[in-house]
């Protein structure tokens, strides 16, 4: 019988996902040790700081996390960060293979003049503030302004513009950190437009997020009804399934009677990011219009200005860089989440870049741990583990995690929530009794 051992660096859905594939490929001749590190006192990455509060369904996966990690031969080493309180190098010696699982925290930038102003923010920084992500819980989100502009047509843009298009009283029973549900029911924004560069036949919205639009009791949702006819047109008489799907529940928006709510989320389409002005703060943002011409989105020359006192920009992400492991065009620089000549491996954003769904992780992560145990020496190195190496630094174990989880968990029944996040790292170590 061989034990390989694993370390598993970064606690979100990917992550999660490597581990339970290794669980599930261990045999009588073969078993894995797997060890999970993690840089922030709590696990579930994305699943914690970056789900929109206001779909607690999704985060259920959480459960299946839990078990993952309650199965025998699981460790968690939250609160140890890779570069600062332990080196790859650490976990390449002594591991057998080390997967990167640390997604992609870091928004990718417009490029513009203006991004820099104070309400000039990346949806990478707004998202996890919302959701009570410790590095991100001081952020400056001035919401002291009628409109908002949420650039992006993906899903973090439509959670965004959702989250600041929502009456906050929806929110009251949902995990928003409290600094921000606070924020958000002192905010002055009534019209958040989100701004698509192509047309809507381009948009990466997925079908469910739409439809859910039609079900919002206290926001005017407004979709031009001639811009969604034209991109069916535009689109064919035989569109891509997810594309006519997108469209029909955008129809259905589009063609919903109009109704008289304080607050209103617009989509336009075809409008590209051209400078944000403002001083000292956002004031406005310049938009180059845009046409479709023989299939291709091109510049008409024309602009248009809105006036706002926020931007948000939710344009995709790029991974944040650990020392040792090579990075390309941000992601890890992998073969089939292989990085060449090394017992490096990278599932989910860390290796494929920031797109798909929660779900998509699973079946990525299986093929690359079958590659992994493919190319596993024929015996194990048995040089040791990190928990030697962290003798002295405060590590939350799964048990520690399971009081800090117990503990907000119990907070929020009080108040009729899924639980009540703490947002400093010192209040979620003293909640794990550490
Ligand atoms: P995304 O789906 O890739 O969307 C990025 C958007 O940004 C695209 O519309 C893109 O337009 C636009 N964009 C890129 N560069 C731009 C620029 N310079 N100026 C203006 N627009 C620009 O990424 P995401 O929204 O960050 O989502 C990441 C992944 O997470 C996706 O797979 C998404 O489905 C998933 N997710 C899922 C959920 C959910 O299931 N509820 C929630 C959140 C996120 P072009 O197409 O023109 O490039």
């Amino acid at each position: 019988m061989a034990t390989f051992r694993i370390a598993i660096v970064g606690a979100g859905p990917a992550g999660y996902f490597a581990a339970q594939a290794l669980q599930n490929s261990a045999t009588e001749d073969q078993t894995f040790l797997i060890d999970m590190i993690e840089r922030l006192p709590t696990p579930w990455g994305l699943v914690r700081s970056g789900v929109a509060p206001d779909h607690p369904k999704i985060k259920t996966v959480s459960k299946v996390f839990e078990k993952i990690a309650t199965t025998e031969n699981f460790r968690l080493f939250a609160n140890v960060e890779l570069g600062t309180d332990l080196h790859s190098s650490d976990l390449v010696e002594r591991y057998d293979a080390v997967v990167i699982a640390t997604g992609s925290s870091l928004g990718r930038a417009l490029g513009i003049p203006g991004e820099e102003l104070r309400g000039s923010l990346s949806a990478a920084d707004f998202v996890p503030w919302y959701n009570g992500h410790p590095d991100f819980a001081s952020l400056d989100v001035p919401l002291d302004c009628d409109t908002a502009v949420v650039i992006g047509a993906g899903n973090v843009a439509m959670d965004v513009a959702r989250m600041l298009a929502l009456d906050p009283h929806e929110l009251d029973t949902s995990d928003t950190a409290d600094h921000a549900l606070s924020a958000l029911h002192n905010s002055s924004i009534r019209r958040v437009i989100l701004c698509a560069r192509r047309g809507a036949e381009n948009a990466s919205f997925t079908s469910p997020e739409l439809r859910e639009l039609s079900k919002l009791e206290h926001t005017n949702v407004i979709i031009n009804k001639n811009e969604i006819q034209a991109a069916r047109e535009r689109a064919g008489t035989e569109p891509e399934k997810d594309v006519k799907s997108n469209l029909d529940a955008m129809s259905l928006v589009a063609e919903k009677d109009a109704t008289n709510n304080e607050r209103t989320f617009e989509f336009e389409f075809l409008l590209a990011p051209l400078e944000i002005h403002g001083t000292g703060r956002v004031e406005e943002i310049v938009l180059g219009v845009n046409k479709v011409m023989e299939g291709k989105v091109v510049a008409t020359g024309e602009t248009k200005t809105i006036k706002c006192g926020l931007v948000i920009s939710a344009i995709g992400y790029e991974a944040e860089a650990i020392e040792g492991v090579p990075y390309l065009k941000g992601k890890v620089a992998n073969t089939d989440g292989h990085v060449e000549g090394t017992n490096l491996y990278a599932v989910g954003w860390a290796k494929r870049g920031p797109s798909g769904v929660i779900g998509t992780n699973k079946s990525d992560a299986s093929e690359v741990i079958k590659l992994l145990i493919s190319q596993l020496p024929a015996t194990p190195k048995n040089k040791g583990d990190v928990a030697e190496l962290l003798k002295g630094h405060t590590v939350v174990t799964q048990i520690h995690w399971e009081a800090i989880n117990g503990a907000e968990v119990a907070q929020g029944e009080l108040l009729g929530k899924p639980r009540v996040k703490a947002t400093e790292r010192h209040e979620l170590l003293r909640l794990g009794g550490l």
